[in-house]
């Protein structure tokens, strides 16, 4: 029997262990997907530290994954062998739940999450609803596709669906896995694009990203600069911290939003200040599958891509022990195959 080599994580809090499992066959309504990449993400945390409740071990993470098809289930109807394909941290939606019915997927209560509740993308093959499945562009490399598939689509589809239009100033709070992708995506958007970071030394790198304004916020005030020009219509909140997203809540434009995607525990935020100005505080889950199509073929159009760290499969701990430090710039991402 063919075997693939899969990175499992066992029990919560366990050792990543390299083990050889038989390669699963595509049953009825999936897809086998051979991997080429998996990026590794924040979330991956939930899967190795068992935060999600439920979760069933052994279990292989990953929802940055990009691959090709190698084989088509029974019932399978739009795809075939040899597509280039990614999944992302939508693992697929039922299609008949009253949220399916509405066009909301993302919100679906038999939702799957590629990497938790099902087995991921961090092995040499996977197996995926094709409700997950997302087309990958023939010159767009894997390696470059699969953080698209997570930081990507978050941080372009928050922003397409932000309310901002061509011209308006938008700033992107933080410059890190998810930052350094917003300000590339708001500046192709058209936006006015301002990056915030801490301290002066990121301001090459955000300009060069597209942000045509730079605030330190270690030197300066973000809310007060963001006033200067007149406020901002979006404020996309990549950071992790609370007080760093309390503390633009002020440089808000009226009718703006303050759109996070970060996930720190708790954040303060002025009631006077959103009443006053009829201002709004969003979260914006990720997307799914179309999503990140459309974040794939974007990208490849417009040149955005992630700045990445590789490490082969068989060196995941290292790579995840980096992304975890927050020292990686900016994404890490695993080559799987040949
Ligand atoms: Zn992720
Ligand atoms: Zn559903």
């Amino acid at each position: 029997m063919a075997t693939m080599r899969v990175v499992q994580v066992s029990r919560p809090n366990a050792a990543f262990q390299i083990v050889e499992r038989p390669i699963p066959e595509a049953g009825a309504g999936t897809v086998r997907i051979k991997v080429l990449a998996c990026g590794i993400c924040h979330s991956d945390s939930i899967t190795k530290e068992g935060l999600f409740p439920g979760i069933q071990y052994p279990r292989v993470p990953g929802h940055e994954v990009a691959g090709l098809i190698d084989a088509v289930g029974p019932g399978v109807a739009g795809w075939q062998p040899g597509q280039r394909v990614g999944v992302g941290w939508n693992g697929g939606y039922c299609g008949y739940c009253e949220h399916c019915r509405r066009g909301e997927f993302f919100a679906c209560v038999r939702g799957q999450t590629t990497g938790v509740t099902y087995d991921g993308g961090y092995a040499e093959y996977m197996i995926a609803p094709p409700s997950g499945v997302a087309l990958m562009p023939a010159d767009l490399a894997p390696v470059e596709a699969a953080p698209l598939m997570c930081a990507g689509i978050t941080t372009f589809n928050a922003l397409r669906n932000s309310g901002a239009r061509p011209g308006d100033v938008v700033a992107v709070l933080g410059l890190g896995g998810l930052g350094h992708l917003g300000v590339q995506y708001a500046a192709k958007m058209g936006f006015h694009t301002v990056g915030i970071a801490r301290g002066k030394d990121k301001e090459p790198l955000a300009r060069k990203l597209g942000a045509s304004v730079y605030i330190d916020s270690q030197a300066q005030d973000p809310a007060v600069e963001l006033l200067k020009l007149g406020g901002a219509k979006v404020i996309l909140a990549t950071v992790t911290s609370g007080e760093a997203m309390s503390a633009v809540q002020g440089g808000v434009a009226v009718n703006g939003t303050l759109l996070i995607i970060g996930a720190p525990e708790s954040m303060q935020v002025s009631p006077l200040s959103l009443l006053m100005g009829c201002r709004s505080v969003k979260g914006w889950y990720s997307g799914t599958s179309i999503d990140s199509q459309d974040t794939l073929a974007f990208s490849v159009r417009t040149g955005v891509r992630s700045m990445n760290e590789t490490y082969p499969l068989e060196r995941v701990s290292e790579a995840y022990d980096r992304m975890m430090s927050g020292k990686a710039r900016f994404r890490v991402v695993l080559t799987i195959g040949s």
